[in-house]
């Protein structure tokens, strides 16, 4: 049978992900301090719950998609909380979380006999719509075994290795993410100053050297067009460039070019509105060097 799943945190990828699960068949409990997020799972068909403790009595499996390891912390410490964890359960962190933190929670939720598997996604909003996420996944071989079938409704799951694996390598790749599109940005601009066409720029960008997620994702459906509305914030970007960053310096790795370019992306999200989507950052390029 399917184990009974409760999910917390409906945001933007929380709540197309639980939908998923809800219409693969699983009993899914939702909860989100948001209560239109709450409201939406609701109307897929799902239960939700008053409280994160409410969700999670009786679960077999606790999934998280939550902004940060200081919630992911703050959820999972609520003594309500800890007392309907029940034994032998597995909580499933999804969101980017910080990975010390998430090796320092498994030990505490093994003394419990709860297991921890991080299994942070990417994707965007549409991957979490079509189940077409990359799913990171770190913890033991059989408890990632365990949850891989739940994984398999969102994505495609690969063990990257124990747990804090995934989370390590999410940081890391939206590091690299968040440069690209920053250089990406940089490099439209002088092009464009130079004469060139940016649509023309990055369509060749695509079957050349320097292509990446900007130039074959971003730049074509969120940058060129003017929408800046991918779904994912600018808050959390910075947040995953700098677990990424300090995660290097804790590694004794100076990281120069990683370093500078977490310094422009802070400058930006202090410039900007708090609810900027994380390509707003090209816009912002393309103005503070317009002058
Ligand atoms: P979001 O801000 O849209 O959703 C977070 C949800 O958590 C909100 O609905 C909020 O109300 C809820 N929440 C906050 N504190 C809570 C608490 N204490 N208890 C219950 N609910 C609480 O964020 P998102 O874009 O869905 O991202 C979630 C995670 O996934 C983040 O770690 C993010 O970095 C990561 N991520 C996002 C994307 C994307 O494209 N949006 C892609 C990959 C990974």
């Amino acid at each position: 049978a399917l184990p009974s799943v409760a999910f917390i945190g409906l945001g933007n990828m929380g709540a197309p992900m639980s939908v998923r699960l809800v219409r693969a068949g699983y009993a899914v409990t939702g909860f989100d301090l948001s209560e239109d997020a709450r409201a939406t799972l609701a109307a897929a068909g799902a239960r939700t719950a008053e409280t994160a403790a409410d969700a999670v009595r009786g679960a077999g499996v606790v999934v998280l998609m939550l902004p940060s390891s200081a919630v992911v912390e703050a959820v999972l410490s609520d003594p309500a909380v800890s007392e309907a964890l029940i034994e032998g359960s597995t909580v499933v962190d999804m969101s980017s979380s910080d990975p010390m933190s998430t090796r320092r929670l498994a030990t505490v939720l093994e003394t419990r006999g709860v297991t921890l598997v991080d299994a942070p996604v990417s994707g965007g909003v549409k991957g979490a719509e079509n189940g077409k996420l990359t799913i990171m996944v770190g913890g033991a071989e059989d408890d990632v075994e365990r949850v891989s079938p739940l994984l398999t409704t969102m994505g495609t799951a690969r063990r990257a290795g124990p747990v804090g694996a995934g989370h390590a390598l999410k940081a890391i790749n939206n590091l690299l993410s968040a440069t690209h599109l920053l250089v990406t940005a940089e490099g439209v601009l002088a092009g464009e100053r130079f004469g060139l066409d940016p649509a023309i720029m990055v369509e060749l960008i695509n079957t050349s050297s320097g292509r990446s997620g900007s130039t074959d994702n971003k730049f074509p459906n969120f940058v060129l067009p003017g929408t800046y509305d991918s779904g994912f914030g600018m808050k959390l970007m910075v947040k995953d460039m700098r677990i990424a960053l300090d995660l290097a310096h804790e590694l004794g790795i100076a990281s120069p070019l990683a370093q500078s370019a977490v310094t422009v992306w802070e400058r930006a999200l202090k410039e900007l509105p708090d609810t900027a989507d994380h390509t707003e950052i090209a816009r912002w390029t393309f103005q503070a060097t317009a002058e």
